[in-house]
């Protein structure tokens, strides 16, 4: 982050604006939505700026620029058409620490005006440092269209309340789960509706009820974070993870996911490399439990989805057996990602009516499968974790009854931009591997379908045959 964001407050702010064109103009609008005062001093000024001057919280000087009118001044921006005038005005604010902005020269900007959609007292403001004014401006308008026309009243509504919330419930958690539900729910449909009475009325039941049960039952969110694209995160595992008090995550969840995760919330890393289990899965689950107990809103990351080769089956059964509230939510399992973003589909009329997933985990150096299975024509097989075991898996294969010519496909990180895919036979994949070296996350695609890849590939940038 190369800008600190922050919010002012304008209450007791001095604004100085050297230059009184359209351009100084913008920017006396803006600062004008805010209590600040603002000075102008310009020796030619625009019409807009004459009629903006009229308000009392502006007082307009029709000269030249001098040094003095920067004493007592918190902020100002620069907007003259002299580029002396502007760079001498630039040092002479930075020598006497007062915030500047020159405009539209950014090596002159201390700071920047955000791009903002103004909800008041919500207000997003959003920025890209200026190198992406366009992505920008298109974010602001889809947020434009998607936060509520009537957000300003959700926050009028939540401001009269603030007080009284707090006195009646002690706990800061009690409070957000209190605001959480609120804003969730019945009420605030009612507010937005415009029915403040019967958003009032309803308010102040939920708080009563509130106060007499003040401890909030914690629970367990089991989640599947997907293969590694934040995109192909679901609403509900976003929304969740937004709620979250501790997060418990394991290796497979990547960084630009946990990013999504509330600011605030405890992040626990628990680990689980192949074999080097950072934390044995008894004491993630007693510390699932242990902090449920204590009323908070865990969030179990888990990579692709919790139900495939994710352990999620045991951890909710000692929930159930602790007696905690859980969801599950989905999450789109590897092998789909890896299918997708390979250009490798699982099914085709042509090559496979079926597809198993199955592990390549190694015990005790074997893999114990059924393997007659497993080598059945018009079948394609994903293994999961078994970049260890492919020389196990080729040979079994082979040994019970596949050609030797079988394609195969490893997937390293599907869906990140480090996606890599390996493509080969049963024969020449292991010769291959030695090779190209693909690490931990990858996949195993085996079958037909494989030969699809080359055509049907739209995002792998290295694909090794
Ligand atoms: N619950 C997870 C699987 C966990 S087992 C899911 O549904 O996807 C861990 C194995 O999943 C890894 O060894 C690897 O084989 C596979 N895997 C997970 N994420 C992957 C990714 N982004 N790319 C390739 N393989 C991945």
């Amino acid at each position: 982050m190369d800008y600190f964001p922050l919010f002012l407050d304008a209450k007791n702010l001095r604004c100085l604006i050297v230059g009184a064109g359209e351009v100084a103009a913008r920017k006396l609008e803006l600062i004008m939505k805010t209590p600040a005062t603002v000075t102008v001093v310009a020796p030619w000024v625009c019409d807009t700026v004459k009629q903006l001057s009229e308000d009392p919280n502006v007082t307009l000087i029709e000269r030249k620029f001098i040094d003095t009118d920067l004493h007592q001044q918190d902020m100002v921006f620069v907007a003259t058409d002299d580029n002396a005038v502007n760079q001498h005005v630039h040092d002479l604010a930075r020598a006497q620490k007062v915030l500047v902005n020159v405009v539209d020269n950014t090596p002159l900007c201390q700071f920047i005006t955000p791009s903002i959609v103004d909800r008041s007292p919500i207000i997003v403001a959003m920025s890209s440092g200026g190198v992406a004014p366009v992505l920008l401006r298109y974010l602001r308008q889809k947020l434009e269209t998607v936060l509520p026309a009537n957000l300003s009243r959700l926050g009028a509504f939540s401001e009269k309340f603030r007080e009284k919330v707090k006195q009646t419930l002690s706990g800061v958690t009690a409070r957000r789960y209190f605001w959480e539900d609120v804003l969730d729910g019945d009420i605030a449909e009612l507010v937005e509706k415009g029915q403040e009475d019967k958003a009032d009325n309803a308010f102040e039941i939920a708080l009563q009820a509130a106060a007499e049960n003040n401890k909030p039952e914690g629970q367990v969110y089991l989640v599947g974070a997907g293969p590694g694209d934040p995109d192909l995160l679901t609403f509900r595992a976003l929304r969740l993870m937004q709620k979250a008090d501790v997060v418990v995550y394991d290796r497979l969840v990547s960084p630009q996911i946990l990013e999504l995760v509330r600011r605030d919330a405890e992040k626990v890393y628990v680990g689980k490399a192949r074999s080097n289990h950072t934390l044995p899965q008894e004491e993630i689950n007693a510390l699932m439990v242990r902090e449920a107990k204590k009323g908070n809103r865990v969030v179990r990351l888990k990579g692709g989805d919790p139900f495939i080769f994710g352990r999620g089956g045991e951890e909710i059964q000692t929930l159930i057996d602790a007696g905690i509230g859980f969801q599950v939510v989905p999450g789109i399992t590897a092998a789909s990602g890896a299918a997708s973003y390979a250009g490798i589909p699982l099914t085709h009329r042509d090559h496979a009516q079926s597809v198993v997933f199955t592990t390549g985990h190694l015990k005790d150096n074997t893999i114990n499968l059924k393997w007659d299975s497993l080598a059945q024509p018009e079948q394609t097989l994903v293994f999961y974790m078994g970049l260890t075991g492919l020389p196990i898996i080729c040979q079994k294969l082979i040994e019970h009854g596949l050609s030797e010519h079988t394609p195969i496909a490893l997937v390293q990180s599907a869906t990140l931009q480090n996606q890599r895919v390996v493509t080969g036979t049963l024969a020449t994949i292991c010769g291959k591997q030695e090779v190209a070296e693909l690490q931990p996350p990858t996949l195993i695609i085996v079958g037909g379908v494989v030969t699809l890849h080359p055509s049907l590939d739209w995002f792998t940038t290295t694909t090794t045959e």
